[in-house]
């Protein structure tokens, strides 16, 4: 059976890989692996760190088109792709244009979708913006909603998606730290001092809200002494630049990244607490016991705030500053966070998600010689 696996950005490479590899480990099935370009350097940064070779690479959008201009691009690219291959399934993850862009075109050709991480959701379709657009629009194509907590799943029971289709199987972010972070050693202390890692690249926060981060963070860094702040950048250059700007060459904060996924998490391993505004940070935090601040003002993970795991602060100086301080100050508190239990899985999500795609095409895998089943 042919299973297309389509990505083009970071989370999708980090959260597809153990997919891939979990699929590839029966011979019933043959994955194949289209990775749309759509964020490039972060992209195949992370497609050589986990040792994928895609199968097919399509032609990069190319960022001076339109949001709608790269989305058609990527569409009409893989309508070509699935011509070509013509995949018995295709497993998209997530809420990128890509994710979308694969689920549409796989409905319009009759090509059952399967979606990895389905059932996150803010309820405002302005934010995030513009995943919860693309994440709705995938729970409706979708065949097969694999939702990484019973929150995800009551979401798409909310969005009319039949029950049956739902499977809680955790998320395959998990999975790729459990496979990846064993052989990872934390990265070593600054002497005498405590560590905030600190992500942002959302594109909510790319405006005011990056300044009022930006000065939040010196603020905490005026304010606890014992601080030093890793702002791990984006490869986004507007973003860099705007965080070099006022971040560079300030005592006790450093600019790194973007890192290697191995590294990264070295260092996340390494922090006293995290604050970010990215999805799988906050997922993956928790597996090492360091509490997140989340940097907006509303959340698709709200079940990490429920488990005491994570706490929304929001994008306001003020806020982002006394949510930190207050952490670093009352060490107990600090403590509980990294004791609460993760609500996102066993790192098993993958070997799940596998056994539901074979039980759902039991019919199609006995109905082809065994002698056929990989030929490509
Ligand atoms: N990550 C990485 N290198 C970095 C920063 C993050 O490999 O320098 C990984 C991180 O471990 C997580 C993923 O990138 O698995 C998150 O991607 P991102 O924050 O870009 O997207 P989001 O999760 O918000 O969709």
């Amino acid at each position: 059976m042919k299973v297309a696996i389509v990505a083009g950005t970071r989370p999708e490479v980090v959260k597809l890989a153990p997919v891939r590899a979990a699929l590839a480990a029966r011979q019933s099935f043959t994955p194949i692996w289209i990775s749309t370009e759509q964020q490039a350097a972060l992209n195949q940064q992370t497609l050589a760190t986990m040792g994928i070779v895609p199968d097919l690479c399509l032609a990069p959008p190319g960022d001076a088109q339109s949001l709608g201009g790269r989305f058609a691009h990527v569409m009409g690219q893989l309508d070509l792709a699935f011509e070509t291959i013509c995949p018995d399934l295709v497993v998209v993850q997530g809420d990128t244009s890509s994710t979308a862009a694969g689920a549409m075109a796989a409905f319009a050709r009759r090509i059952p979708v399967a979606h990895v991480e389905a059932g996150l959701r803010t309820f405002d379709l302005a934010t995030p913006f513009p995943e919860e657009g693309w994440r709705c629009v995938v729970g409706q194509l979708a065949e097969l909603h694999f939702a990484p907590t019973g929150a995800a799943a009551e979401n798409l029971a909310r969005n009319g998606v039949n029950s049956s289709r739902v499977h809680v199987t955790g998320n395959t972010g998990i999975d790729s730290v459990r496979l990846t972070a064993a052989g990872i050693a934390p990265e070593a202390a600054t002497p005498g001092l405590r560590r905030i890692l600190v992500t942002l690249h959302r594109r909510e926060n790319w405006n005011e809200a990056l300044d009022e981060v930006l000065a939040g963070l010196l603020d905490i860094r005026d304010r606890v002494r014992d601080v030093e702040i890793v702002f791990v950048a984006h490869a986004n250059p507007a973003l860099r630049r705007r965080v070099f700007g006022m971040l560079d060459g300030q005592e006790r904060v450093r600019i790194v990244g973007p890192l290697e996924y191995p590294d990264f998490l070295a260092l996340l391993k390494s922090s006293d607490l995290v604050m970010s505004d990215s999805g799988g940070v906050q997922e993956e935090a928790p597996v090492f016991g360091v509490p997140v601040l989340v940097l907006r003002d509303s959340t698709e993970r709200m079940e990490a705030v429920t488990a005491g795991v994570a706490r929304l602060v929001g994008v306001q100086r003020q806020s982002v500053q006394a949510a930190a301080c207050q952490l670093l100050d009352d060490e107990q508190d600090r403590q509980r966070m990294a004791r609460a239990v993760s609500p996102f899985g066993d790192g098993y999500a993958s070997e799940r998600i596998v056994e539901v795609i074979a039980a759902r095409f039991a019919n199609l895998l006995a109905s082809r010689p065994a002698g056929l089943l990989n030929a490509g």
